[in-house]
């Protein structure tokens, strides 16, 4: 079982192992944590992620961290709310579980994740926190798990989804 801790703050000013990316299909960078990486790891990322060819929904792909203090950016796309009859739970649960298959392929140690979905795509987030802490939990990575949610209001809904979690264990 991963340990899980909830923070809030800039992802990209976190010196782990990797930082993960709520991108879109394209991998090209656009608005919200994707476009604050992208302006703080460089050109050399934007470089990098033209290489990868996109990625699916409810997939990850790495890259280096080049100018950001992480060293890599797993970049996940997040599903879209569209009201929840299109498989958006099981897509935003598969980021997670993608994203941290990668850090143990390449044997990181620590990961943080920004609230995948809760922005520009919309997902509830009372759910997406939920789903975010049983997926981290139940997955076999066996380092450290940062969840960094980027206000204190996201930060309660993050940590309240961890300490029901731990209840039901
Ligand atoms: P999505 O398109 O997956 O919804 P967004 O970037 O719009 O992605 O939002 C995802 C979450 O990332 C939101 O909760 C937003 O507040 C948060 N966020 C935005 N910038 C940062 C940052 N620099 N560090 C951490 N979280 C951030």
């Amino acid at each position: 079982m991963s340990k899980l801790t909830i923070s809030c703050g800039d992802i990209t000013r976190l010196a782990v192992d990797a930082i993960v990316n709520a991108a879109n299909c394209s991998l090209l960078g656009g608005g919200g944590v994707d476009g604050a990486i992208h302006r703080a790891a460089g050109k050399q990322l934007f470089e990098e992620c033209l290489r990868l060819n996109g990625c699916a929904t409810g997939q990850s792909k790495v890259t280096q961290g080049y100018l950001l203090p992480a060293k890599h950016v797993i970049h996940t796309v997040g599903p879209i709310w569209r009201g929840g009859q299109e498989n958006e739970a099981e897509l935003l649960a598969s980021c997670y579980r993608t994203a941290l298959d990668i850090a143990k392929e390449l044997n990181l140690k620590t990961v943080a994740f920004p609230n995948i979905s809760t922005g520009a795509y919309h997902f509830p987030k009372e759910l997406a926190a939920e789903i975010a802490v049983k997926t981290i939990l139940e997955h076999p990575f066996d380092g450290e798990v940062r969840m960094c949610t980027f206000s204190p209001e996201d930060q309660a809904i993050y940590q309240s989804a961890l300490n029901q979690a731990k209840k039901s264990v």
